[in-house]
């Protein structure tokens, strides 16, 4: 049997595969687990055609057939997916209709939403016939960028789908969807996975110390993995307290906006946490001073939950990085005080 790209998917895709009651599955867990990933796979193995005794014994895709060769290569005739046009790229689904859009609207930033046309077309796929007699299946990710628009126009079909139509919606936010559209999906929730295999699962694609990168992320591997090959190292995050509480401003200076604005809040989590006699969760405590004062640290809680609500568009990233870390070195380092630094006489 082939073994899973994400190991810790097995299980839950057996289950969804024996327990699956609905043509309508949502797949719904944090970020960084795989639920895109394992609606893939449930579509993959909803339109594999090979017998089920030449399939592996949890139901799961052949790998091998006529079907599964062309949705490997993404040009499986009965298969659609709907994603927001931001994440087509970067989830390597730039489709032909997304080349067909080069000129002056290319300029436009893609769109984190996905739209009434989107959904439109996809509705218009649903109501030919099979091209090859299996199913016909769709992929909704992430159902929550489906906007109001496009989420009631899905409704209808989603409760009453024609012939062998079968959707996977995956979500990370599952209260954010329409509750009419939650009501009328089974769910398949996907926890976090065990931390050893997540571990080694990391460091098999290189990931050194895959366990400090894996705890930053709060145990979510894919997000780790996408941190180190965005080049940021484990000896880098181990090293960032006491960096940010020298002021030194060179440690995050070079550093992508979003990947300070989506780590430095759990170094700011844990601050909090230790200031009230807890233990912290995503850094080792012994890279972090040993009892910050509260006040500081909420304070820069606020200044960074200030920044994500503007993350899309800074005015000067670079300002932005060093207000950033100023103010966490009052929270990583209460003593220092304008005071303490003047020599004494
Ligand atoms: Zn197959």
């Amino acid at each position: 049997m082939d073994a899973l790209d994400l190991p810790w998917l097995a299980q839950p895709l057996a289950q969804a595969l024996a327990h699956a009651r609905s043509h309508a599955l949502l797949v719904q867990g944090p970020a960084g687990v795989g639920q895109f990933d394992l609606a893939l796979l449930l579509a993959q193995a909803w339109l594999c055609e090979a017998a089920p005794e030449a399939r592996p014994a949890d139901g799961r895709a052949c790998g091998h057939c006529g079907s599964c060769k062309l949705f490997q290569s993404r040009t499986h005739p009965d298969f659609q997916i709907l994603l927001p046009d931001a994440l087509r790229e970067p989830l390597g689904w730039a489709a032909e209709e997304a080349e067909g859009k080069e000129g002056k609207e290319s300029k436009s930033k893609p769109s984190r939403e996905i739209k009434i046309d989107a959904v439109r077309a996809m509705l218009g796929f649903t109501q030919t016939t099979p091209a090859r007699g299996r199913a016909k299946v769709v992929v909704v990710y992430p159902a929550e960028a489906l906007n109001t628009v496009a989420a009631n126009a899905l409704l209808k079909t989603l409760e009453e789908p024609a012939g062998a139509l079968r959707f996977a919606l995956a979500s990370m936010a599952p209260q954010a969807l329409l509750p009419t559209i939650r009501s009328r999906c089974q769910p398949v929730p996907l926890g976090l996975p065990d931390a050893a295999q997540a571990r080694d699962w990391l460091a098999a694609r290189g990931v050194e110390q895959a366990e400090v990168l894996l705890a930053a992320a709060g145990g979510r591997p894919q997000q780790a993995l996408d941190w180190a090959q965005d080049g940021l190292k484990a000896a880098t995050w181990l090293a960032l307290p006491g960096r940010l509480a020298r002021g030194e401003v060179a440690a995050i200076a070079d550093w992508p906006v979003p990947r300070a604005l989506d780590t430095l809040p759990r170094l700011a989590h844990d601050l909090l946490c230790l200031a009230h006699g807890a233990a912290p969760r995503f850094c080792p405590a012994a890279s972090l001073p040993k009892k910050p004062l509260a006040s500081a640290v909420t304070a820069w809680s606020r200044v960074l939950q200030q920044a994500a609500r503007h993350a899309e568009h800074p005015l000067n990233a670079g300002l932005l990085l060093e207000s950033l870390l100023l103010q966490g070195q009052a929270a990583l380092h209460p003593e220092r005080n304008p005071e303490r630094n003047v020599p004494r006489a």
